[in-house]
């Protein structure tokens, strides 16, 4: 007999439909080809080029290798597909206050010792009047500030401090390239506009979309990829949708690309912060993506546009395009038959460009509890909560950034200065300050070090550091903070220059 709430199906599970071929839609379809092969699962992605894809998502975060890993792509021929290039990290300019930066390097900071964070040691030698520069202590900062990235085969220096990098590249070349791998492993792509879901109905499990030229796609499991439109898992399922614009108000951003400039190829990302959000600058091989992200409740799409197009660097390639979201997710991102990934289950607006994270940390989970013949409210309850709990985490150190400015020149940052936290991050910014911890939990995202380099750049000073720091003389303190800066230096020399190595690497 089938348990209270599990959903049995005569047939088992391998007709998996992916409505939407954004940068999710082929993320996932890239994945399950490589993971079923043909012959087990029979996959279809349906896409719309009339409808088209967000065409943004230029950035990430060093996870993405692990997918990239996954599928067995050869690094360089996606750059050069992609007009890729590497990030070591994101600067922060004029977040704290006017005229000011910090870096939110992708790499550890300094070493523990003794069983203590390293910050303990550097707060340690900041009250003995050392230099208040975390970045002396952290390779990708280093290598950053002299626009150096290149691999090393095989690591030649296993002693030194590791060197972590994620990717920039064009999002629509991505789909591209994701495209041509899923379909060469069978997976079959119909072009077409979705223009009505069939239900079962007696369970509200989809049954098969239905195309505007008349045709219906059925399947087992539905996969929705279709963006903000949520067209399975928030039209048709009514999937609620939880806003935290409350926390995170930046609703809006206007694109526009430029051309690239000829000085150095930063190996980073800029978010500089403006009067009304902030603006990122993510280079690529051929050009320079620009956006401002902005609250529309302070400023009009008009004045945002002027803002935008006058700061740009080179010669604007394209009008300028305004995107409207909102920053938050859908309570149920697996509900019945249908799992959303990407925009279709929640945004977080991409600060720290975790949105391809949590499409990669979506299909994780879906690969983990893949189903074989049956929906079983546990299994969904459980992929549920493990998404949640991300959309949480990333939440939290997204707020941060806002509330923790000393920025009082407008009205949207005196609002992120007074706004009330959520607990989580409330207890989190406490622990913080009192002693230079953070208790960052093993499934989260951003660790330790990531946290450190924000809140001490966003200026939150801890008022004590761990006694076990004094444990150590003078001198062995000194030697200790030295060596680190050694290695990390030593590390950053062998090292080339980012756009050299670039072309020395893709030919
Ligand atoms: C301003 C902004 C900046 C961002 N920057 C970053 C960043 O730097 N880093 C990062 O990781 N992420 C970023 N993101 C997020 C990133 O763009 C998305 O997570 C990613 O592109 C995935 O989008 P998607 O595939 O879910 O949706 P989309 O790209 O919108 O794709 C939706 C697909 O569904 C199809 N579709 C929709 N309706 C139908 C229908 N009725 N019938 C048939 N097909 C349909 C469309 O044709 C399309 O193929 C950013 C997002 C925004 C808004």
């Amino acid at each position: 007999m089938c348990p209270v709430g599990v959903t049995m199906l005569n047939a088992t599970i391998n007709k998996i439909v992916i409505a939407g071929g954004g940068t999710s839609g082929w993320m996932l379809a890239a994945a399950l080809s490589k993971l079923q092969g043909k012959d087990k699962y029979d996959i279809t992605l349906i896409e719309s080029e009339v409808i088209g894809s967000i065409g943004v998502g230029e950035a990430t975060i060093p996870n993405i290798q692990l997918y990239t890993g996954f599928l067995g792509i050869d690094e360089g021929d996606f750059l050069q597909k992609t007009q890729g290039t590497y990030k070591l990290g994101i600067e922060f300019i004029d977040w704290t206050r006017k005229g000011e930066s910090y870096f939110h390097p992708f790499g550890g900071i300094g070493a523990p010792l003794n069983g203590i964070d390293f910050i303990h040691y550097w707060l340690r030698n900041r009250e003995e009047g050392g230099s208040s520069d975390f970045g002396l202590f952290n390779a990708e900062t280093l290598a950053a500030r002299e626009n150096k990235c290149s691999r090393m085969e095989g690591n030649p220096r296993p002693d030194l401090p590791s060197v972590n990098c994620a990717y920039h590249f064009d999002a629509a070349l991505v789909a591209k390239y994701l495209r041509t791998y899923a379909e060469t492993r069978g997976v079959t792509r119909v072009e077409g506009e979705i223009v009505a879901v069939e239900q079962n109905p007696t369970t509200g499990h989809v049954e098969s979309l239905v195309l505007k030229s008349g045709e219906k796609i059925a399947g087992h499991l539905f996969l929705d990829c279709t963006g903000f439109s949520s067209l399975l898992i928030g039209k048709t399922l009514g999937s609620e949708f939880i806003d935290w614009s409350h926390w995170l108000p930046c609703d809006s951003a206007v694109v526009m690309p430029c051309e690239s400039d000829v000085g150095p190829l930063k190996p980073y990302t800029c978010s500089t912060a403006k009067e009304y959000g902030w603006q990122w600058r993510i280079p690529l091989q051929n050009r320079i993506g620009n956006g401002y992200v902005y609250a529309s409740q302070y400023i009009s799409d008009e004045l945002a546009t002027q803002s935008l197009v006058t700061s740009i660097e080179g010669k604007p390639l394209g009008e300028p395009r305004i995107i409207k979201f909102k920053s938050g997710y859908r309570k149920k991102i697996w509900d019945k038959n249908v799992i959303a990934c990407g925009l279709s289950g929640g945004f977080l607006e991409p600060l720290e460009s975790t949105a391809i994270y949590l499409v990669q940390s979506t299909i994780t989970k879906l690969l983990a509890h893949l189903p074989k013949n049956n929906f079983d409210p546990y299994v969904i309850t459980t992929f549920n909560q493990k998404i949640h709990a991300e959309y949480q985490n990333i939440r939290d150190f997204l707020i941060a950034h806002y509330k923790l400015t000393e920025r009082n020149d407008t009205e949207f940052w005196r609002h992120c200065q007074d706004m009330e936290l959520p607990e989580s991050l409330k207890e989190r910014l406490g622990l913080f300050k009192a002693s230079a911890s953070c208790n960052v939990q093993h499934a989260e995202l951003f660790k330790e070090h990531s946290w450190f380099a924000v809140l001490i750049g966003q200026g939150l000073m801890p008022d004590s550091y761990h006694p076990l720091a004094d444990m150590l003389s003078k001198g062995e303190h000194k030697n200790f903070l030295s060596n680190i800066h050694s290695a990390v230096s030593e590390r950053v020399t062998l090292l080339d220059d980012h756009r050299d190595y670039l072309n020395k690497y893709l030919g």
